[in-house]
């Protein structure tokens, strides 16, 4: 007879705290997108977190990574993903890669992930974390977000994790007609998360909840 086995999520010392974070500070706070929790049950958040913090990589906060950044914070995360509504055929850019956590959910979720980090050693920190974890469809770049990634584009979604005072008119010209965008809008202190359709051609915004990040900075980091 033949045996079908049904492969496990992915099982680790976290797997616990994991599908406790799923629950409490996602599905219970209206995260609904089926595929967006069964991502975030699946990837391994504590493997993009830095040895000294990896004990509170399911906590409900940002962590630090290095150069001055943070890991998002996983409930800003899934916000962000679901109004994305991605498509499993869906081309991505992801600008300020960071850890690369997010870029792992979206490389779940999407058919190829194209992300832009500034700091040069993030970005090799996250592509080895991605290849060590076999995550195929994604490739990173070093240099400035703001201008995106022509080479690719258009793009059927766009993430940026850092905020701008103004949407970067280059991003929103990589984006595919019909394609969304969610971006951090707003001085360093607060901001507001706003997702863009480009509907024919032009931009149709809606201003979603208040958030915190990071700046996009201008530039390459020297
Ligand atoms: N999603 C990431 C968030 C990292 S924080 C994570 O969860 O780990 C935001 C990132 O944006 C930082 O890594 C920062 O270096 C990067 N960043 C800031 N300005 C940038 C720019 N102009 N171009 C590309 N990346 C930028």
């Amino acid at each position: 007879m033949k045996c079908v086995v049904e492969l496990p999520l992915q099982l680790d010392s976290f797997q616990a705290q994991r599908e406790a974070m799923v629950r409490e500070q996602i599905a219970e706070r209206g995260i609904r997108d089926v595929r967006v929790l069964e991502a975030m049950r699946r990837v391994v958040r504590h493997e993009f977190v830095p040895e000294s913090f990896r004990q509170h990589s399911y906590e409900d906060r940002p962590l630090p990574i290095g150069e001055g950044q943070t890991i998002s914070q996983p409930y800003i995360v899934a916000t962000m993903l679901e109004h994305l509504a991605i498509r499993s055929g869906d081309r991505v850019l992801e600008i300020g890669t960071g850890s690369g956590y997010v870029t792992a959910l979206l490389a779940q979720l999407a058919a190829e992930v194209f992300s832009v980090e500034r700091h040069e050693s993030l970005a090799a920190l996250a592509e080895s974390t991605l290849l060590r974890l076999e995550f195929r469809n994604v490739k990173i770049r070093v240099g400035d977000g703001r201008e995106g990634w022509e080479e690719y584009a258009p793009y059927d979604a766009i993430l940026v994790s850092a905020a701008t005072a103004a949407m970067p008119p280059e991003l929103f010209a990589q984006l595919r007609e019909g394609g969304r965008m969610i971006l951090p809008v707003g001085p360093a202190s607060s901001q507001e998360l706003q997702l863009i359709r480009k509907a024919s051609g032009s931009r149709d915004i809606r201003i979603l909840e208040g958030c915190r990040f990071v700046p996009l900075v201008e530039g390459e980091a020297e």
